[in-house]
C-alpha cells in the first residue's frame, strides 16, 4: 500500500468512527482524532518497512537539572526497501543527530514524529543500524503512572528518587523509538549513566557496572527477551538490594528486590508475597515467562507498573490497594494488590501483549481476573468468587471495554472489573476447572512472547472451550448493556429468554429450580421447559454477570 492510499483508508476509518451508531456509547471521552493520533496508533508505511531487532538505549540521567541525553541505536531488518523512516519522540525532547554507517541523515519533525531520510539503499533482508542522538528535559508526569513521564522525587535522605512510566502516552515520551506495540525488539541493552551515589535499575539482568572519573556510574542492563516499549523503564535511587531464588516450573528463578534503604526491613516482610504470587500464577498461567531475565520488584515513587521483569512498586508495603480492599469482600485485604496485580501482567501484558491499545482488555481483564485466582489459590474457590462479585461495584458500563483501533485510544476502565467478571462468567460456561486452567495456561504457551489482536484471544478461547463465545465477547467487550434473563413460572412450566443484549445472544446459564441446579441455553426468543413441581422458585447463579427479571413479579 502506498502512503496516499494508506492515509485515505485512515481518513475513512476516522470518519466511520464518528458515525452516530458508535458515538452513542463513546460520547464522554474523545471522539475526534488527529493525524498525530493516527501516526502514533497505526502501522504506517514508514513503520511497516522495517522490523525491529535490537535497541541499545544509552543515556545519562541528571537529576540535578532533570535532563536526559544520550543515544538509541536501532538495529532492524529491512522488509521492503524504503527511504523514509518514522521515529517517534515527543516534545520537549529533540533528536540532535541521526546517523547510519558514519553518514549523517537529514530529518524533519512533524509533532511527535520524526521523518528520517535514509541515504543508503535499504536492501530487503539486510540488517542495518541507526544511531539517534537525542536529549532535553523530558515531560514530568503529574499523575504517574496514569499520566506518562518522568517522576523526580527525593528519598528521606534528600537523595534523588527518579522513575519513568509511560503506558498509553508512549515510550517516545522519554526515548526515540518505534512507538507502536506491534513490533518489539528481540532483545535490548539499556545503559543508564547516573551520579555515583545512586544506582539505576532497569529491565533484564545487570550485565556490568562501569564507574567513570567524573563521579558517575553506568549500569548496563540486558533484556534477553522481546520487550514492549512501555515496559522499558529506569528507576534511579540509592537502593538497598536483597534477593532469593524461587524454585519454579522452569527451574531456578532469580528474584531481586530493590527498595529505598529506609524501607528495607518492611520490604523484607512484605515481599514474601512475591514468591507466593509466583506459585499461584505459575499454577494458573504456566511458567513465569522471563526466567532468562529474572524477576525484580523495584520500589518507585508512584503506585506501580508492570515493567517487564522489573515490576515497579509503590504500594506502601501494606496489603490491599494503598491499604483498601477494592472488592469490598474482605479478601482484597489479604494480599498486596500491587505485587499481585502488576506481577500478574508478566503473563498478560508482557508475555501476551496487545497490538493495539484498543484491546487493552487483554492486559487488564485477565489481570483483574487473576486477583481472584490468587485469592482462590490460597483461600479457596468461594473466596475467589466473593472477590469477583464484590468487585462488580466498580463497574460503570459507561462505554465499551474495547477502544478505537489505530488511533491509540483505549476503551472504558471497565476493562478491569467488567472484564474480570466476563472471564469469571466464561469459566462458569466452560464448567470444567481443569479445562479452564488448561485454556489459561494454553494462552500463555501458544501466544508465548507474542503481540496479539483481541480477536485472536477470543477465537482461541472459543476453540479450546469448544463453545462459540463470540456473542459473549460481543456483549461484554463491545456493548455496554448487561444481558437480562427474563422469565416467568406458570404452573409447572418455566418460560425464559435473554433481553437487553446483542443480537443472537445465546449464553448458557446456570439456574436453580427450588435449589436444584439446571443448565439452560436461553436465546433472545422465549422458550419453555417443564419443571418437576408447581410454583418452583427460580434463582440465577450469581457467578454469571447478568441481570434477571421475574416478569410476573412473583
Ligand atoms: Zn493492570
Amino acid at each position: 500500500m502506498n502512503r496516499k492510499s494508506f492515509y485515505f483508508i485512515i481518513l475513512i476509518t476516522l470518519l466511520l468512527n464518528l458515525l452516530p451508531a458508535r458515538a452513542q456509547y463513546l460520547a464522554p471521552a474523545q471522539t475526534k482524532f488527529t493525524l498525530q493520533d493516527t501516526l502514533r496508533g497505526s502501522i504506517t508505511p514508514e513503520r511497516a518497512w522495517w522490523d525491529l531487532i535490537f535497541y541499545h538505549l544509552d543515556i545519562s540521567v541528571k537529576p540535578s537539572d532533570s535532563t536526559i541525553y544520550g543515544t538509541n541505536t536501532v538495529t532492524y531488518r529491512v522488509i521492503i526497501s524504503s527511504d523514509i523512516m518514522q521515529i517517534d519522540l515527543q516534545p520537549p525532547l529533540e533528536i540532535i543527530k541521526a546517523e547510519q554507517n558514519g553518514k549523517s541523515l537529514s530529518f524533519k519533525r512533524e509533532g511527535n514524529v520524526y521523518w528520517i531520510r535514509m541515504v543508503e539503499n535499504q536492501k530487503p533482508g539486510e540488517i542495518y543500524s541507526l544511531i539517534l542522538n537525542y536529549g532535553g528535559r523530558p515531560k514530568i508526569s503529574r499523575r504517574p503512572p496514569w499520566e506518562g513521564g518522568i517522576t523526580w522525587k527525593k528519598d528521606k535522605n534528600n537523595l534523588p528518587f527518579v522513575a519513568s512510566s509511560c503506558q498509553g502516552d508512549g515510550a517516545s515520551l522519554w526515548w526515540p523509538c518505534k512507538d507502536h506495540m506491534y513490533d518489539e525488539p528481540d532483545s535490548m541493552l539499556i545503559s543508564v549513566n547516573v551520579p555515583s551515589n545512586l544506582m539505576d535499575v532497569s529491565n533484564g539482568r545487570l550485565r556490568s557496572v562501569v564507574k567513570h572519573k567524573n563521579n558517575t556510574t553506568t549500569y548496563n542492563w540486558f533484556v534477553a527477551n522481546p520487550i514492549n516499549n512501555y515496559g522499558v523503564n529506569i528507576n534511579i535511587a540509592d537502593y538497598a538490594h536483597f534477593s532469593e531464588v524461587f524454585n519454579g516450573e522452569k527451574g531456578k528463578l532469580d528474584c531481586d528486590y530493590y527498595v529505598l534503604k529506609e524501607n528495607l526491613e518492611k520490604a523484607k516482610i512484605q515481599f514474601r508475597q512475591a514468591p507466593m504470587m509466583l506459585s499461584a500464577f505459575e499454577y494458573w498461567f504456566g511458567p513465569y515467562p522471563f526466567y532468562e531475565d529474572g524477576y525484580k520488584l523495584v520500589e518507585a515513587p508512584y503506585l506501580g507498573m508492570e515493567h517487564q521483569s522489573s515490576i515497579t512498586y509503590g504500594n506502601g508495603f501494606r496489603n490491599g490497594y494503598m491499604g483498601t480492599d477494592l472488592s469490598g469482600s474482605g479478601w482484597g485485604d489479604k494480599f498486596d494488590f500491587i505485587i499481585v496485580h502488576e506481577s500478574g501482567h508478566e503473563w498478560f501484558a508482557n508475555n501476551i501483549t496487545y497490538e493495539d491499545i484498543a484491546d487493552m482488555w487483554i492486559h487488564e481483564s485477565f489481570i483483574n481476573y487473576s486477583e481472584n485466582l490468587y485469592v482462590e489459590y490460597y483461600y479457596g474457590k468461594d473466596a475467589g468468587s466473593e472477590y469477583v462479585l464484590g468487585s462488580r461495584m466498580n463497574i460503570k458500563n459507561d462505554r465499551p471495554v474495547t477502544g478505537i483501533y489505530n488511533v491509540n485510544f483505549s476503551g472504558s476502565g471497565d476493562m478491569y472489573y467488567k472484564g474480570g467478571s466476563m472471564l469469571h462468567t466464561i469459566r462458569q460456561i466452560v464448567d470444567d476447572d481443569e479445562k479452564w486452567r488448561t485454556i489459561l495456561r494454553g494462552l500463555n504457551k501458544d501466544f508465548y512472547h507474542q503481540v496479539v489482536k483481541g480477536s485472536q484471544i477470543e477465537e482461541y478461547m472459543s476453540s479450546k472451550a469448544g463453545i462459540n463465545l463470540k456473542p459473549v465477547f460481543d456483549q461484554y467487550l463491545r456493548d455496554i448493556r448487561i444481558p437480562v434473563f427474563e422469565y416467568y413460572v406458570k404452573g409447572n412450566k418455566l418460560t425464559f429468554r435473554w433481553n437487553n443484549c446483542v443480537q443472537g445472544f445465546n449464553m448458557p446459564l446456570r439456574i436453580y429450580i427450588s435449589g436444584i441446579r439446571k443448565d439452560i441455553v436461553p436465546t433472545t426468543r422465549f422458550s419453555t421447559i417443564d419443571l418437576e413441581t408447581d410454583n418452583a422458585v427460580i434463582t440465577v447463579d450469581p457467578n454469571y454477570y447478568v441481570g434477571y427479571l421475574n416478569m410476573t413479579g412473583k
